[in-house]
């Protein structure tokens, strides 16, 4: 299987326009993906401010990643994290216009669609590859996240949840494009009945609705489930988004028990902290 970290960077071949309601600000958010030059990374601009997609500039993990600098943030980035990387985008830049990006379906679908529909091209330089000298792992609250030293990107996910609807799931792979977008990408986000009232008195989830998340009740979902293990999926999903905060390409077997938002970001600050690298160089040790 090829492994996609030893290949070289690519950008969008076009401009992409996406917009919908964003699934915690309630508001109607566009973005405009463009291509970037060899090296840029993955950068998100909102109000002349420009903000390098990167775990140091994660400002904010509540049910979501945000990302922040100069006192201006961008909610949700997670699901369009994942579509990036999912179709092998290693330069582009984000314009927002808005605070957040648009749910769309809740999952990276739409987002890989797009970014499919117009193509991506050969940079003629490889990508930066994050290698690990030993395993880093970071944990909260019985749950936790571990990457050990790999050629490739694996994800083993393992979920646990008290719940009739959803007990325990797993989900393991290795990261390869087309994998990720028939498998993963078109898991939708979800949340439990039960939290829906405390989310929205937090003034999140102001634009959930039953077209963007399945919502989860204690002996039915909120609509047909796209897998069986859709849930499980999205959570690998998300750890894919968060991942590519990394800036580069994780060459990890990780495994995640129950971990979110805050536990991935913290392992991806890790190991761009712990890598040696002054300037750019192909491969990175951490
Ligand atoms: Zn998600």
């Amino acid at each position: 299987m090829a492994n996609p970290a030893t290949e070289d960077q690519r950008t969008l071949r076009g401009e992409v326009r996406l917009s919908g309601v964003g699934l915690h600000s309630g508001e109607m958010c566009e973005i405009i993906v463009r291509p970037a030059y060899v090296n840029a990374g993955i950068t998100f601009i909102r109000d002349s401010v420009i903000i390098p997609a990167i775990a140091g500039n994660v400002v904010g993990t509540s049910r979501g990643a945000t990302i922040g600098l100069g006192g201006v943030r961008i909610m949700t980035i997670e699901h369009l994290m994942a579509a990036l990387r999912g179709c092998g985008v290693d330069n582009a830049q984000v314009e927002v216009i808005g605070s957040e990006i648009p749910a769309l379906d809740g999952s990276a679908k739409p987002f890989v669609e797009a970014f499919e529909s117009i193509g991506t091209e050969s940079q003629g330089k490889a990508r930066r590859r994050y290698l690990l000298r030993k395993p880093v792992w970071a944990m909260k609250n019985g749950g936790y996240i571990l990457a050990s030293p790999s050629e490739s990107f694996s994800i083993t996910y393992i979920m646990r949840y008290d719940h009739p609807m959803i007990g325990s799931q797993t989900i393991d792979f290795v990261f390869e494009e087309s994998l990720f977008q028939r498998e993963i990408a078109p898991a939708r986000t979800f949340v439990l009945y039960e939290e829906v009232a405390s989310l929205l008195t937090q003034r999140l989830a102001q634009g959930g609705s039953i077209s963007n998340t399945i919502v989860v009740w204690q002996d039915h979902f909120s609509c047909e489930l796209g897998f069986p293990d859709e849930l499980v999926r999205h959570k690998a999903l998300d750890t894919v988004g968060d991942l590519a905060l990394l800036g580069g390409w994780l060459c990890a077997d990780v495994v995640a028990v129950k971990s979110g938002h805050a536990l991935n970001v913290q392992l991806a600050k890790m190991i761009s902290e712990m890598a040696v690298c002054d300037g750019w160089e192909d491969s990175v040790y951490a």
